[in-house]
């Protein structure tokens, strides 16, 4: 393990111990070793962190800066995260598990992020309005919305962070991050980056701790002016009555239980694929997993027996071994928790098909086998909550209209796949499914370009794209009096 002096807050531009003096371990799930000390931020720290914030979004050169020359910071961010993106790859592999050529990935496509949102930084633009008194001009600016607070879950630490910050600090914001507990260190190795990329001090704020200490400080400040939350959906829904207190603007990007339409003219080959990667990707530890497979009954049994037969065959181990394609649940919590679901849908009377059981490799208890249940009814459990693990339910249709009522009859609204040949169908179903990203004969993919985010209980707000940008701007509206005088209303 680390000794408390490699693990620091990052307030004002400096690296600073926690004001608890107090550091608590992250577990790597492989080893269960508490392998790097965190510092447990509280509410003294975020108090810290929101004032520099504060300061740097109104007061200070960040706020002096041309749009251009904002746009630049966020890409020399990008140079430097490019050379770093393996150490911070394998520092998420420890914490959270996650197979290292998954995390690779992500890390290599990291810095296109910033460099994307930094040439937007200079491309945001109000607009001239044309209004129905002729003696008016006016016309609106963007401006930042002031102090962001960024809260983060764990699943994929660096790049959730990412799709708040890039936006964030190209439309000219401060942001004070709280990443998730669990997963902190890759948080506090980009401070480092931002610290070298040399960014004005207090433009970016990182403060770890517990959601309860720190997340929480954070919610109710009243210097923040906007929370950015990924999480559950339930700690979403107390965050956003708390944040509602004090007025915040919020965006919430929440769970999914996304539905995986097969029809039955579908590539079945690819839609294989696209079942297998939708749900056991990550461990299934993914917002938009598409943990609903729905299938047409022409060809449910054939495409179980095949994606069964697939998913025997994943290879789990090590999550730093380049060959694995699984690894361990990223925490005893979430162990149980797939554990828990397991037992509620044999108890529904689904069929488990393959899997159902933990597994331990080189000591580590924390693996479950991909498990597939059939026999599922939309109304149960198991099809209606976020297992958040590699736990897939198949569910059967016989008609498209009774796929896309399958597919909505959920409260969660983040995603969905559609698998089909027919140009109409698949433009049919994916305008007719209520989620913010419907993927047609593919599964999973996000860009920079794209903006995502949820329907219903998940959530509201866009990340990704120009739509990603807006989250972060207020729009002022400027009336210039054309006019020598103006009119006496008194008279
Ligand atoms: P979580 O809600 O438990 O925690 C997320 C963050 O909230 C952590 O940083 C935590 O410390 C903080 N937090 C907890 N309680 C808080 C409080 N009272 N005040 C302030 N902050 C608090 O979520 P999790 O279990 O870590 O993450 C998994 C969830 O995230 C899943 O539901 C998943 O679907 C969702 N998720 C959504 C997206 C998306 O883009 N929609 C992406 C990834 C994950």
């Amino acid at each position: 393990m680390s000794t408390a002096d490699d693990s620091r807050l990052y307030i004002d531009g400096e690296f600073v111990e926690p004001s608890s003096d107090e550091w608590f371990g992250s577990t790597d799930p492989y080893t269960g070793d508490d392998w790097i000390k965190i510092p447990r931020g509280v509410e003294a720290d975020v108090d810290r962190a929101v004032a520099a914030a504060h300061e740097a979004v109104f007061h200070s050169e960040w706020a002096d800066l041309t749009q251009t020359e904002r746009g630049e910071y966020l890409f020399e961010l990008a140079d430097v995260l490019e050379e770093r993106g393996d150490r911070h790859a394998e520092m998420e592999v420890r914490d959270n598990g996650k197979p290292i050529r998954e995390m690779r990935g992500q890390h290599e496509a990291i810095p296109d992020w910033y460099r994307y949102y930094g040439g937007l930084a200079d491309k945001i633009h109000g607009d001239t309005i044309s209004v129905h008194k002729p003696d008016k001009h006016v016309y609106t600016e963007k401006e930042p919305v002031g102090v962001v607070g960024a809260i983060t879950p764990w699943n994929s630490p660096t790049m959730l962070v990412t799709w708040k910050l890039a936006p964030a600090l190209a439309a000219g914001n401060a942001v004070v991050l709280k990443p998730d507990e669990k997963t902190s260190a890759s948080a506090l190795a980009l401070a480092e980056a931002v610290d070298e990329a040399g960014f004005p001090d207090g433009v970016v704020n990182v403060v770890t701790g517990y959601g309860s200490e720190a997340g929480e400080a954070l919610v109710s400040h009243e210097l923040v002016d906007k929370i950015s939350f990924t999480g559950g959906s339930e700690t979403g829904s107390y965050i956003a009555s708390q944040a509602g207190k004090t007025f915040k603007q919020t965006s919430m990007e929440l769970g999914g239980k996304s539905p995986n339409i097969v029809f039955p003219d579908a590539n079945l080959k690819n839609a294989l694929n696209g079942a297998l990667a939708g749900i056991f990707s990550a461990t299934g530890q993914s917002c938009s997993a598409g943990s609903r497979l729905l299938l047409h009954e022409d060809i449910h049994d054939e495409f179980v027996e095949e994606l069964a037969a697939r998913a025997e065959r994943i290879e789990l181990g090590d999550p730093s071994d380049p060959n694995t394609e699984m690894g361990p649940l990223a925490s005893d919590d979430q162990f149980e928790t797939v554990e828990s679901y397991v037992s509620i849908a044999k108890e529904a009377g689904s069929t488990l098909v393959t899997g159902g059981d933990p597994v331990t490799i080189d000591g580590c208890d924390r693996f479950f086998q991909p498990t597939i249940f059939t026999d599922v009814d939309n109304a149960d459990r198991l099809a209606q909550e976020e297992v958040f693990g590699p736990v897939l339910a198949v569910i059967e249709f016989g008609s498209e209209a009774e796929a896309v009522e399958i597919a909505n009859d959920v409260d969660f609204g983040l995603a969905g796949g559609v698998w089909t040949e027919d140009i109409r169908r698949a433009h049919r179903v994916s305008s007719a499914i209520r989620a913010g990203r419907i993927w047609v004969n593919n599964y999973g993919n996000s860009s920079f370009t794209a903006p995502q985010g949820g329907y219903k209980e998940s959530g509201w707000g866009r990340e990704n794209g120009v739509d990603g940008i807006e989250e972060y701007l207020e729009t002022k509206t400027v009336w210039i009096e054309l006019d020598e005088g103006t009119d006496d209303k008194f008279a």
